[in-house]
């Protein structure tokens, strides 16, 4: 079978390998698509590392071929599954508190982590999420960015009728938008590109606002009474993004920190204001079960419309392309599509 291995940073190249076959408590699941992430990005580039080698991808769908044998599961062949494909061992504190999303192995070495790019996978059961038949691989395979999004909107208690802010309207923040408006909440985003903006407003966005403190400030003030929105959402990593986010949040409400900063940076936030505000700033990262079992719950029962987020679909062998493509700034989510 075909698979896509990145031996060293900008070294990644499709190698043959032999099939897996799953044993007791795993499935074979045959991998149709696969979409790149900024994870991959960076793994890519060699910003972040895992092991070499690796094989990349985790936002991945495809097919359950076979179930190994005495496993205990309802899954069967030929169903359409996502695929979770970060490590969680179970066992550790995060595990068992329910934050899986921060085990303790879940980049250790010798876990079988990632590794969606391959036409074959073998995975625990547990990790593979029904997907109703009518949602298209490429979809699919998104519900791992929208579990992530549905993670913070829920980290942030969002309520019905309340006022968000998006800051970044790349694929995540656009994701933000899309589910925001399943909960009956107003939207407003911020980003510097119009192109971008635009898009936000096709997807249901209620107020666009270019990167600007002072409109971005004026614009939030003038339709929230004077208050500031209910919780806000960082899905860009600048500091201004973060000061400037800050600054629009009424009090008391929430403002969670999506986005993965390239650099360390302090919050540049007074401790005073943090005090008299009553703002809780939260970390947000990756996904637990629920909410990827929520994630794959949305896509089935159509509630929102993932197909305008998939930028292009590149064949395996294009991968470095596709790679290349998914960090313009113009690109939504490039998928790899394994079905051929
Ligand atoms: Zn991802
Ligand atoms: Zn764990």
């Amino acid at each position: 079978m075909k698979q896509l291995k990145l031996f060293a940073p900008n070294d990644l190249r499709i190698v043959e390998a032999e099939k897996p076959e799953p044993g007791k408590g795993e499935a074979l699941v045959r991998v149709k698509a696969c979409a790149i992430c900024t994870l991959e990005q960076r793994l890519f580039r060699g910003s972040m590392r895992i092991y070499y080698p690796i094989v990349p991808g985790h936002e991945a769908a495809g097919e359950v071929v076979e179930v190994g044998p005495g496993s205990i599961t309802d899954l069967k062949p030929g169903e359409k599954v996502a695929l979770d494909l970060i490590y969680r061992c179970g066992e550790c504190y995060w595990c068992r508190v329910g934050q899986s999303n921060h085990c303790a192995f879940r980049f250790s070495k010798d876990v079988q982590t990632l590794g969606g790019f391959s036409e074959y996978i073998v995975v625990k059961t547990k990790q593979c999420f029904k997907v109703s038949g009518s949602v298209p691989f490429e979809i699919a395979a998104l519900s791992e960015p929208l579990s992530c999004c549905v993670h913070s909107l829920r980290a942030i208690n969002i309520e019905l009728g309340e006022d968000l802010l998006v800051v970044g309207a790349g694929t995540m923040g656009l994701i933000h938008v899309l589910l925001a408006k399943t909960m009956g909440t107003r939207v407003f985003v911020v980003d510097p590109i119009k192109s971008r903006l635009d898009k936000a407003v096709a997807l249901g966005a209620d107020f666009p606002i270019t990167f600007n403190p002072e409109e971005m400030k004026n614009e939030v003030l003038k339709h929230t009474d004077g208050r500031g929105v209910d919780a806000a959402i960082i899905t860009a990593p600048t500091e201004e993004a973060f000061r400037n986010a800050a600054k629009v949040v009424r009090k008391g409400g929430r403002l969670a920190v999506y986005s993965a900063y390239s650099e360390e940076f302090d919050i540049p936030v007074n401790a005073n204001y943090l005090h008299r505000s009553e703002i809780s700033v939260v970390g947000v990262e990756g996904r637990s079960e629920k909410d990827f079992l929520i994630a794959t719950k949305i896509l089935s029962n159509g509630l929102i419309d993932l197909s305008p987020l998939v930028s292009s679909v590149f064949g395996p062998e294009q991968a470095t392309a596709a790679i290349e493509k998914a960090g313009k700034p113009e690109s939504y989510r490039v998928v790899l599509d394994f079905s051929k």
